[in-house]
């Protein structure tokens, strides 16, 4: 999955980055569904693993445009995951609280804790992506804080936390027909928020913003995944594959038993 990974210091230019692209998977959807199932199982026993371990620290953070698939991830990606190890954490706009403070101070207190996972659903990153777009602060404001998200970013691995990010890409196209999709069945309709239409008009814009996040802020210490989500089925398979693998490196062990439990009798 190394070639989704934007390595440091590239210039990305997203209309490179093909959202239909299946090159690590070409049998199919039944097949990748099939293949989907294996891997939630790996990751299951995974994350069991690292919550009895009780020693490292996993943050995944999701950022995409609306319709994008981050509910979807969450939903499809941890389908088997224990909600005991596991935390989302979802981002908004921000409150009057949260604005009087710096930008990270909402963020930090959601990061993962020694044996957790924490899923951010949007993050930091919203301070550098909707506030550019938006023009929320002057960009000498928001044109410092790719520095401060490498180093914040930094201070937490160097503590311990593996971090992965993904962002999910989907083309202007694929974004109309889930918008449509969300007018048209009603059990969609309660996601459908007009003011989405407004961001899409925007869509050049994020873009851009979102080429110099990928650029600015893939690092050795918690990398950027550009992953092809126009089908749904294959951008769930290269996340989870990136975690399984990710998970497997770290070789984890059952901690030892606190006492010899070998002459251990139960009457
Ligand atoms: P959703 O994730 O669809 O429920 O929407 C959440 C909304 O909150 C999106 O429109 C985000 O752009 C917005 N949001 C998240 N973080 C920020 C932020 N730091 N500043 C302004 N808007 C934000
Ligand atoms: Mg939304």
């Amino acid at each position: 999955m190394d070639i989704y990974r934007v390595k440091p210091g590239t210039q990305v230019d997203l209309g490179k980055w093909d959202p239909d692209d299946k090159a690590m998977f070409d049998k199919g959807k039944s097949e990748g569904e099939k293949a989907m199932e294996k891997l939630n199982r790996r990751l299951e026993a995974l994350q069991e693993l690292l919550f009895a371990e009780g020693k490292r620290k996993v943050l995944i953070v999701l950022q995409a445009m609306d319709t994008g698939g981050k509910d979807g991830v969450i939903r499809w990606v941890f389908d088997r995951v224990n909600p005991q190890g596991v935390k989302v954490a979802s981002f908004k706009a921000p409150t009057t609280e949260e604005l009087a403070h710096d930008y990270l101070w909402r963020i930090h207190k959601h990061t993962p804790g020694k044996g957790e996972m924490v899923i951010f659903n949007r993050s930091h990153y919203e301070d550098i992506l909707v506030v550019r777009v938006h023009n929320l602060v002057p960009p000498a404001v928001w044109g410092r804080r790719y520095a401060h998200i490498n180093d914040f970013e930094r201070m937490l691995a160097e503590e311990g936390t593996t971090i992965l990010k993904f962002f999910l890409h989907i083309s202007k196209d694929e974004q109309k027909e889930r918008l449509q999709a969300r007018l048209d069945e009603p059990e969609k309709r309660w996601k459908f928020n007009v003011g989405d239409l407004g961001e899409r008009a925007l869509w050049d814009d994020y873009m851009r913003a979102y080429e110099t996040v990928l650029g600015e802020t893939s690092t050795e210490w918690a990398p950027w995944y550009i992953v092809p989500s126009n089908r749904k089925w294959y951008r769930n398979l290269v996340i989870s594959d990136v975690l399984v693998e990710t998970l497997e490196g770290f070789k984890m062990q059952y901690p030892k038993p606190a006492d010899n439990l070998d002459e251990v009798v139960i009457e």
